[in-house]
């Protein structure tokens, strides 16, 4: 079959597209991980050119006159397939990037440069008012941004959902708002109870002292047996962990090790092993075009929450972990028996950090920031207030005492990056997850057993068959249309999972 003259030099176009943002992947995935730390300032410049020529290519005229041209021929195409999805998908982000002028996206990705240097030297001092001009500035050029769409897409509702749709197309905060209320009102009680419960749960087990590179030989072992192979993937140190990729064979996971504790690493792992099996998985056939990554943020969450929670904290990984870890210390582990170390994982509790919180807080830390979001860019709170906001929400859901802006408002890098919107889809990440687990148990009854034995290929093939391949063709809703059988989010699923696993664990 010959392909469209038109589709074809469509495809050409996004090729070159795909391969700039490629490349500004692999020097975004440098910089945070071997970049000497003085190579900051140029390296800003190098990303911030090549994010333009990348815009550029992709929203010049001729893109959009090829879009046009092949809107017959899309209409006779099936909506599920490859070409109609990539029209369909190219077409939205067409018009979306339309309407930022190119000076604007590099004012934008200077700031978020200049505001990431600046968040790490307030962070190290713990001086929020060497992150605040940073964040006056990209709030300013963000309600630019937002003033711009306002403009140009007159039904838009409210501000806020022009910042979620970079990272969850077509979601609506009066979505984002109904799922958070009921999570929080499920969630507050249970926290209350587990502080209650003065006996709380052990988890000495996974403190003590743990060689790094013991530590890495371990979790590079386990994320193999999950999937990851040396042809495809790297595994790297990193202060905040992440994973990207350059394509879909080439796979770049992060973590970070402490040695007197071992759970940032080895839930790290596997945690970023999710984000990249789902890049990897991704049919071969959307490579170099826009459609080679995730649905959304919160899907792309989901599966890295899946692997680390559903699994790496599921009670059936410890029948195959445990002997993993005996084999690496085995001193430390030597007695330990498999119910102990389940428990261990698993400890509840308020805690400071969100990226050390367990399952249930976890979610009330994201809800914590997509309110505070929700206030700065309706003016509710002027950013010099931000701090003392941020501490009151603290206490007021988790009940803690905020000691410094380090561990406090300071402790994430995402709105010194320029980064809002962003927050919430973590949060609704654990709602799909559970959502898509439900599905899952149904289709594998022999998940169980097969974890226990350290067998992930069955778990890691349906993703791959009904989530993974199909890519950014369809949008969240799309997806959980076709996985689960209903298009909005349901945090039933996660709620139920969340209060037995409190009430199995602290009997409370
Ligand atoms: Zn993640």
């Amino acid at each position: 079959m010959t392909v469209h003259p038109d589709l074809q030099k469509l495809k050409d176009r996004l090729g070159e597209v795909s391969d700039i943002n490629g490349a500004l992947a692999l020097l975004g995935w440098d910089q945070r991980t071997i970049m000497p730390h003085r190579g900051a300032e140029v390296r800003a410049n190098r990303m911030a050119t090549l994010g333009k020529l990348s815009h550029e290519l992709f929203t010049a005229e001729e893109t959009g006159s090829l879009l046009e041209n092949l809107a017959e021929y899309e209409r006779g195409l099936l909506f599920d397939s490859d070409d109609a999805s990539l029209i369909r998908v190219t077409r939205r982000d067409y018009e979306k990037e339309k309407i930022v002028p190119t000076e604007l996206g590099v004012e934008l990705s200077l700031a978020a440069s200049a505001g990431y240097q600046a968040w790490v030297e307030a962070r190290e001092t713990s001086d929020y008012s060497k992150l605040q001009p940073s964040l006056e500035r990209i709030v300013e050029l963000k309600h630019r941004e937002i003033a711009l769409f306002r403009e140009a897409l007159p039904e838009v509702e409210d501000d806020y959902d022009i910042l979620l749709d970079d990272f969850e197309p077509g979601l609506k905060s009066t979505e984002v708002t109904r799922v958070f209320d009921l999570l929080k009102e499920a969630s507050v009680p249970l926290v209350q109870r587990i502080r209650d419960n003065p006996e709380g749960v052990d988890d000495s087990l996974v403190h003590g002292d743990f060689p790094i590179e013991t530590q890495r030989a371990l979790v590079t072992r386990i994320a193999e047996r999950l999937g990851f192979t040396d042809e495809s993937w790297r595994l790297d140190p990193t202060h905040h962990p992440f994973a990207s990729s350059m394509g879909t064979q080439d796979i770049r996971i992060t973590t970070r090790y402490y040695q007197n504790f071992l759970n940032p690493a080895l839930f790290g792992t596997m945690h970023e092993f999710g984000h990249g099996l789902y890049e990897h998985g991704v049919s071969q056939d959307l490579e170099r075009t826009p459609l080679r990554s995730g649905a959304s943020m919160a899907f792309h969450e989901s599966q890295s929450r899946m692997w680390e929670n559903l699994i790496g904290r599921g009670r059936p990984f410890w029948n195959y972990g445990l002997p993993q870890l005996k084999q690496a210390f085995p001193e430390h582990f030597g007695n330990a028996d498999e119910d102990a170390i389940y428990r261990a994982v698993n400890k509840f509790g308020p805690s400071l950090i969100r990226v050390e919180a367990d399952e249930l807080t976890y979610n009330l830390h994201i809800i914590i920031r997509y309110e505070l979001e929700r206030d700065i860019f309706s003016g509710a709170v002027p950013l010099a207030d931000l701090p003392d906001a941020w501490n009151a929400r603290m206490d007021e859901y988790l009940g803690i005492d905020v000691p410094d802006d380090a561990q406090g408002v300071l402790q994430d890098v995402h709105w010194g990056s320029g980064l809002f919107g962003y927050f919430p889809t973590y949060a609704l990440g654990n709602v799909v997850s559970l959502q898509l687990w439900e599905r899952i148990t149904r289709a594998l009854p022999d998940l169980d057993r097969d974890v226990a034995n350290g067998e992930f290929a069955p778990l890691r093939d349906w993703l791959g068959e009904n989530i993974h391949k199909h890519g950014r063709k369809f949008t969240p809703n799309e997806l959980l249309e076709r996985v689960v059988g209903v298009e909005h989010f349901d945090p039933q699923p996660l709620i139920s999972y969340l209060t037995d696993k409190v009430e199995r664990l602290y009997g409370v």
